[in-house]
C-alpha cells in the first residue's frame, strides 16, 4: 500500500479525497499529519494545472529539505489539488480566485453572494459552469502524474441546501434539480469534478 501526502488543508475536501482515495487501496495522511511546516502556499498559477504542481513542489521541497521527514517520507508520493468553479457568463470567473473571489479573507457566503450578485439578471439557459479539480501527483524522483476531472452544471438563482462546502448551495450538476448542498456529500463523492479527476487519476496508475 502507497502511503501519500496531500498538501489540502481543507476539512470537508480531505475527508472527500480521502473517501474517494482508501476505494482505491491508497493509504493517505495530510501535511499536517504528517508534521510538514505551517507555512503558507502561494498559489500564484494562472490555470489549475499551475497551483496544483506550485502545491505539490512545495510539499516535495519541504520534505527533502529536513532530516527526518525525509527518513519518514522520503520514498512518499505528494498530492496536491486545485479546483475551482467557472461560470461561462463570467468568462470563466472566479476560476483559479474561486476560494477568494469575495476578497482575502472572505467566507463561503460571501463568495456565493457576490456570484449571485453577478449573475443577477442573467438568464437560467446562460448560468452554465463548471468545476474542475486538477489533481497533481509527484514522485521523489521527479516523475509527475497530473489528472483533470470536470463536473458541468449551473447556477441556482439563490442557496439551497446545508450540505458541502463552498459553491456546493448554489450549484445544480447536470442532469439534476438539487444543488450539491442538497445532494449530500456521499453521492456529490459519485459525480463529482474530484470523483473524476481521481478517476482518471486511477486509470493513469493502472497504466
Ligand atoms: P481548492 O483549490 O480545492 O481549495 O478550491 C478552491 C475553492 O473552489 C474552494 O475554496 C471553493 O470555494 C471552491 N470549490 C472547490 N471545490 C468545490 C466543491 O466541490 N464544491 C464547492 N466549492 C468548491
Amino acid at each position: 500500500m502507497i502511503t501519500a501526502i496531500l498538501a489540502s488543508q481543507n476539512k470537508k475536501k480531505i475527508k472527500e479525497i480521502r473517501d474517494i482515495l482508501l476505494k482505491y487501496d491508497m493509504d493517505v495522511i495530510t501535511r499536517d499529519d504528517a508534521g510538514l511546516p505551517k507555512d503558507d502556499i502561494e498559489e500564484t498559477g494562472t490555470t489549475f494545472e499551475e497551483n496544483s504542481l506550485l502545491k505539490a513542489d512545495a510539499i516535495m521541497d519541504m520534505i527533502k529539505a529536513d532530516q527526518s521527514l525525509s527518513e519518514k517520507y522520503g520514498n512518499s508520493p505528494v498530492i496536491a489539488d486545485d479546483s475551482g468553479l467557472m461560470v461561462d457568463a463570467l468568462g470563466g470567473a472566479p476560476g483559479v480566485h474561486s476560494a477568494r473571489y469575495a476578497g482575502e479573507d472572505c467566507n463561503f457566503d460571501a463568495n456565493n453572494e457576490k456570484l449571485l450578485s453577478e449573475l443577477s439578471g442573467v438568464p437560467d439557459d446562460k448560468r452554465t459552469a463548471h468545476f474542475v479539480t486538477v489533481i497533481t501527483m509527484i514522485y521523489p524522483d521527479g516523475e509527475k502524474i497530473v489528472a483533470r476531472g470536470e463536473c458541468r452544471g449551473h447556477i441556482t438563482a439563490e442557496k439551497r441546501g446545508e450540505g458541502g462546502f463552498g459553491y456546493d448551495p448554489v450549484f445544480i450538476p447536470e442532469g439534476y434539480d438539487k444543488t450539491f448542498a442538497q445532494l449530500g456529500t456521499d453521492f456529490k463523492n459519485t459525480i463529482s469534478h474530484r470523483a473524476r479527476a481521481l478517476e482518471e487519476l486511477e486509470k493513469i496508475l493502472d497504466k
